[in-house]
Parts: structure tokens; sequence; C-alpha cells
């Protein structure tokens, strides 16, 4: 093994028992395990995540000195940011610290977020990349979901950090989140060697909504993962569903809410029409019967076929007749 690669890890380690240390046990870290508290986040959960806190901006240098980590190590670790008289000082301070691991359970990274909202400073702050973190190839949770994905045979994408966690604590332990951005292939790689099915679990606002669209768009095209959406209710994502209906209630929600990617965008496209006006409603009839005709499943196509003619009485036939040049494909 690479003597880099292990001194990176091992100060990763120690920044994660510093940073959970300070949350839990110090009066520094009080309003951060206030805040986790009254976010309905139990001790169970913080301890299985190793949630930490940063407190200032001299937290972690003296530490690290006194557990002989050398310079050159530190200085590469993105946990630092220079001053312009070449101090090391903590990149993080005043931040809830999320701990992101590897497949093997080792953390290489940490995602930051402050406990009030600013307009100044972005809500979640990552470590950048290093020898040991790669963001394009890594899966947040990865390391405890592997085990339940392939148990519930599917994996559930979600949006954030909070909402993996929130599921975990809820029961829904095959939950994984991209590192805030759109999945790579490397990544995608990752989930088909457990399973074949993947849910997509965003956030119930205008943003999640059109990233859902986009990532079973994304994922239909460079992976052979059978998908499926999760719509949450209007407005709230998934942490806050399970604070609102507590963890029962957001554990079977996830079980019932699974629909095809079809009848997602469905009802997805009709933001872009104004179904009051013909013209707009046969666009959007247009639209559906080519989103319908991409499924390979006579019965599926069937089925979204029969709810589109009652929806907007039409008959069923003239449907079938319309979709046939679009079908071509499957022939
Ligand atoms: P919380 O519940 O703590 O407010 P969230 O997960 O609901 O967090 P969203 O605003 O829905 O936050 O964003 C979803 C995800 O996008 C976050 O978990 C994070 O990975 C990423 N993200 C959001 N804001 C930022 C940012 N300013 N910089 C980097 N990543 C971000
Ligand atoms: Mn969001
Ligand atoms: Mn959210
Ligand atoms: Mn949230």
């Amino acid at each position: 093994t690479n003597p880099e690669i292990s001194k990176m890890m091992d100060l990763y380690a120690k920044a994660t028992q510093l940073y959970h240390h300070v949350l839990m046990n110090t009066e520094l870290g009080q309003k951060a395990l206030d805040y986790l508290h009254q976010r309905g986040l139990s001790d169970q959960t913080i301890n299985d995540y190793q949630l930490g806190f940063a407190s200032n901006k001299r937290l972690l240098k003296p530490f690290f000195e006194e557990k002989k980590i050398d310079y050159q190590t530190m200085h590469k670790s993105g946990l630092f940011s220079e001053t312009h008289d070449d101090q090391l000082i903590d990149r993080f301070a005043n931040r809830i610290m999320y701990p992101i691991k590897n497949e093997h359970g080792k953390v290489i990274a940490f995602s930051g977020r402050i406990i009030q909202a600013s307009k100044n400073e972005p809500k979640y702050l990552n470590s950048p990349e290093t020898p040991i973190f790669n963001k394009g190839k890594t899966l947040f949770n990865f390391d405890i979901a592997k085990q339940f994905i392939r148990k519930e045979h599917s994996a559930i994408l979600f949006e954030g950090y909070m909402d993996v966690m929130s599921a975990y604590q809820s029961g829904v332990k095959n939950g994984i989140a991209s590192m805030g951005t759109s999945l790579t292939e490397d990544q995608i790689g990752k989930i088909e060697q457990h399973t074949k099915q993947l849910y997509v679990c965003y956030d119930g606002d205008k943003p999640g909504q059109a990233a859902i669209n986009r990532a079973v768009n994304m994922l239909a095209n460079q992976s052979r993962l059978k998908l499926g959406v999760i719509q949450m209710p209007s407005g709230i994502d998934p942490d806050e569903y399970r604070q609102k209906y507590g963890e029962d209630r957001f554990k079977n929600y996830v079980r019932a809410a699974r629909e095809s990617t079809i009848a997602f965008k469905l009802r997805f496209f009709k933001n872009d029409y104004n179904l009051n006006n013909d013209e707009d409603r046969i666009a959007y009839i247009n639209r559906s019967l080519k989103t319908i005709a991409s499924s390979p499943s006579p019965v599926e196509r069937d089925l979204y076929l029969q709810n589109l003619s009652s929806e907007f009485h039409l008959k069923s036939d003239d449907l079938r007749a319309q979709i046939k040049p679009y079908l071509i494909k499957h022939q």
C-alpha cells in the first residue's frame, strides 16, 4: 500500500474522531447537537454516521501535530486553507460535518453544513478532491447500503445526504446519494454490481422534479438499470417527510409511492403546457405518446394509452393509430 494514501486515510480517521468528539462531548458542539436533535436525528444515527462539528478555524492543526501527522499530509488533505502568512487554518469552521466514506467504510472526505442559512456562504461545502477522494467514484452511504441493496433487490438514489440518513433511521437502508452531481459511469457500474433496479427519490420541489427527469433520461441511455421514481409530495424532501410524518409513515410511503418513469414523465410534462388550450393539449398528448412508445412492454404501453384515452376523452383506437410511427424502434 502507498504510504501517502495510508497517511491521508489516517488523517481523515483522526479528523472524524475529533469532529465527532467536539459534537458529542463538548460545549463547542452543543448548538450543533441541538440542531441535529431538533431535526429528529437520533444519537444512534449520529453515531452510526459519525457526524461531527467543526467548531473553529484553529481546531485541527494542533491536534494533528500532537498525533504526529506530518505537514505535507495536512497540506494536501483539503481540510486547510493557507493564510497570507502561510499558516494552515481549518477550511471548515462552524459546520456540521458529515463524513463521506469509501465503499469499505473508510472516511475519505467531508461535507460540511452550516447551521443557519446565510446569503454569504454555501449551505454545503465539500472537501476538495485529494489522493483519496474522487467525487465521481464515490457514493454516499454505499458502504452501509450495498448489503441492503442486495437484500431489497433495489437501490434508492436520494438528492441529499440528510435524506439518506433520514431514510436509514426510518429503516430504509438501501439509500445512496451522489456528491451533488449527476451519476458517473463509474458510480452506475458500482450500483449495477449489486442490483438491476434503481429508484430515483429526489425532492418534491421544482428543481428536484427537473433533476429526476434528467437523471432518468441519462440512466435510460447510459445504464442497464431498470428505473423507477419515488415521488415525494409537492414541495417537500424525504427528510422533511420523515420530520413531518414520522419514520413508520416514511418507510411505508417510500414503498407505496413507487411509480414507473413513464407515469412520472406524463405528470412532469404537464408543467410545460396549458391543458385548457387545444393546441397545447394536442402537443402534450403527442409528447406523451412518444414517451409511452419508448416502453418495450405492450402491456405497459396499453395501460398508459388507456389512461390518456380516459383523461382526454379520446378513442383508444385513435391513440393506438397515432402512437404507431413512434413505435418503430421496438419492431
Ligand atoms: P438540508 O436538509 O440539510 O437542508 P438538503 O439535502 O435538503 O439539505 P438541498 O438543498 O435539497 O439540501 O440539496 C441537495 C444536495 O445538493 C445536498 O445534500 C448537497 O449534496 C448538494 N448541495 C446543496 N447545496 C449545495 C451547495 N451550496 N454546495 C454544494 N452542494 C450542495
Ligand atoms: Mn433540493
Ligand atoms: Mn433537499
Ligand atoms: Mn432537506
